[in-house]
């Protein structure tokens, strides 16, 4: 093969992403093997429950973006006073500003759906730890565990005060 070297003795490589990257943080790149005290929480079923969750919110805040943009037309139509532009004015910045909201959170779910196509979804990016479940479901945009988010709202709180 031309591409030994690298990989050179290394088992092949177990069926998807997810397992790979389990196989390769516990258990040393033995494939296929799963212990029973670290059962896999993200089986295909479930990825693609989270993916097509992200998807449907992703949709909700593009819709909602259509929206608002439709309503700022309309209004600005609708106030010819200079008194009522005012008033739209602010309106306005308030939109911009949950726009701004809604686009930081797509960036989120963005990432999210890539990191279900690379395997790392439900992984902590701060100590490597699986994600529950229960958190994933309430906020499928999760990137800390519970502990490391407690712990970075703690410094944030901390610096705020
Ligand atoms: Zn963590």
């Amino acid at each position: 093969m031309a591409r030994r070297g690298r990989h050179a003795g290394a088992a092949p490589p177990p069926a998807t992403p997810w397992e790979s990257h389990l196989a390769g943080r516990r258990l040393g790149g033995a494939a296929g093997v799963m212990p029973e005290r670290y059962p896999n929480p993200m089986d295909t079923a479930s990825l693609e429950r989270f993916k097509a969750l992200l998807l449907e919110q992703r949709e909700e805040i593009i819709g909602n973006a259509a929206i608002t943009v439709n309503d700022l037309l309309a209004q600005a139509e609708s106030f010819p006073d200079p008194a009522d532009r005012a008033t739209l004015e602010t309106d306005r910045s308030f939109t911009l500003r949950l726009r701004e909201r809604e686009r930081h959170l797509l960036n989120k779910i963005d990432s999210a759906l890539e990191r279900i196509a690379n395997g790392t979804f439900g992984i902590c990016e701060h100590c490597g730890e699986e994600i529950s479940i229960a958190r994933l479901e309430a906020r499928p945009v999760s990137t800390l565990c519970i502990t490391c988010k407690t712990a970075q709202e703690e410094m944030e709180s901390v610096g705020r005060g």
